[in-house]
């Protein structure tokens, strides 16, 4: 069964066409990075996907199901984006537990869950602090904690790790590979970061000015380039 699959997906913003008959399927528990350029359309997929963004034609399905007409919190799906969209006011334990507490979980049941969360991300001995008093890398674990406790079957990732400094993306990029061997959920992940892509992903999708270049394994991608673009964006420093 596929996770993710988009069927003659189309998308226009006020007449423009930015995507033009996607297709693509990615398999149940992939780690699938979409790779390319600032403005390729990266965003505006996962965004069709994650339900946040109408598409203008075809359809989308998750997990065998046509989602296409459904909203965001109806199709099994968390996301992480790049600002982390933390709720500021909250401590850490209550940014992770709201979305339990708003699907009606009993406290007890959050606070057990919020905690191993919190353990398995080695936030623990932050969870009664504010985001304001958390480092950028601390902030994007508290972000990736507010998806996972969702326990969604798909996870979508909008370059969670461009705002964070070398050693710590390094760091997180390790992370996130345990976290997807152990999970073993579906992921889809936006960078315009090829290292991100040939460590994280079991398949590599690039796109350019909103159509699919080239969409095989990692190794493939950057030996067997489908064409000049991915030879030279795979190849390029960014
Ligand atoms: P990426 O995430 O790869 O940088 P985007 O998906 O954000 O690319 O953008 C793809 C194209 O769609 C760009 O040409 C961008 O200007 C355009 N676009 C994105 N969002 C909107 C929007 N809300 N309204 C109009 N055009 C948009
Ligand atoms: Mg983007």
């Amino acid at each position: 069964m596929n996770g993710v699959e988009l069927r003659g997906v189309t998308k226009a913003y006020s007449g423009l066409t930015v995507m033009e008959n996607i297709n693509l399927e990615i398999e149940d528990g992939a780690f699938l990075v979409l790779l390319g350029p600032s403005g390729c359309g990266k965003s505006t997929l996962l965004n069709m996907i994650a339900g946040l963004e109408p598409v203008t034609d075809g359809s989308i399905h998750i997990a065998g199901r046509d989602v296409t007409a459904l909203e965001p919190d109806e199709r099994d799906i968390a996301m992480v984006f790049q600002s982390y969209a933390l709720y500021p006011t909250m401590s850490v334990r209550r940014n992770i537990g709201f979305g339990l507490k708003m699907r009606g979980m009993p406290k007890a049941d959050i606070d057990n869950r919020v905690g191993e969360i919190g353990e398995l991300l080695q936030i623990s001995p932050l969870l009664d602090r504010k985001p304001s008093q958390l480092s950028g890398g601390q902030q994007q674990r508290v972000a990736i904690g507010r998806a996972l406790v969702r326990e969604p079957s798909v996870f979508l990732f909008d370059e969670p790790l461009s705002n964070l400094d070398a050693k710590l993306r390094a760091d997180m990029r390790v992370e996130l590979k345990r976290l997807h061997e152990r999970l073993g959920r579906t992921i889809v992940y936006v960078t315009h970061d090829q290292i991100e892509a040939m460590t994280l992903a079991t398949r590599v999708v690039v796109l350019d000015k909103g159509h699919i270049q080239q969409a095989d394994t990692p190794e493939n991608v950057y030996r067997r380039p489908a064409n000049r673009f991915v030879a030279s964006f795979v190849g390029a420093p960014t």
